[in-house]
């Protein structure tokens, strides 16, 4: 998402936006979201230094640590980023800024772009150890099974 700073007034504003998860750099690598993210920016515009706060949701599609199935994980994040205009931009390049994790984000003057922040964000915000529901049973570790759809073969074996 890009923002235009010759038309972002000083002081706060807000900005709403719905953006497909690719506009940010989100692969199918990272995750899969359904749906675009929906984004709203509080914005608090000093001259040329913009402190700007995050509200993001997404739904992403997480398979489950223990059935291994497919599920929709709601997610709801913030993040916040601190942005200052480049002093030399001949000198710093934007990828060697990023990788300078002081957490001030520099910008040209123009444009800002907030691309990078939201997709850490959405990265970092996923489970790491998502489940289906908090009850899911998971698959049965002798024969494989999916425990959430009844007893498992050993299980039923043993039944008789
Ligand atoms: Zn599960
Ligand atoms: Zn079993």
């Amino acid at each position: 998402m890009q923002i235009d700073l010759k038309h972002l007034p000083q002081g706060r504003s807000t900005l709403d936006d719905e953006l497909p998860p690719e506009s940010v750099g989100i692969t199918r690598q990272d995750v899969t979201v359904e749906g675009p993210l929906k984004l709203r920016l509080s914005l608090d515009r000093r001259g040329d230094e913009v402190w700007i706060r995050g509200k993001l949701q997404l739904v992403a599609v997480q398979e489950c640590s223990r059935c291994l199935t497919d599920f929709k994980e709601p997610l709801d994040l913030e993040f916040e980023v601190f942005c200052a205009k480049v002093h030399s931009p001949n000198v710093v390049s934007a990828s060697v800024v990023d990788e300078d994790d002081q957490g001030v984000h520099v910008h040209d003057g123009r444009i800002l772009s907030v691309d990078h922040e939201i997709r850490e964000a959405v990265i970092l915000g996923l489970s790491m150890k998502p489940l289906c529901k908090d009850t899911c049973a998971g698959l049965c570790p002798t024969c494989g099974d999916d425990r959430n759809l009844g007893p498992c073969r050993c299980a039923r074996a043993a039944a008789g």
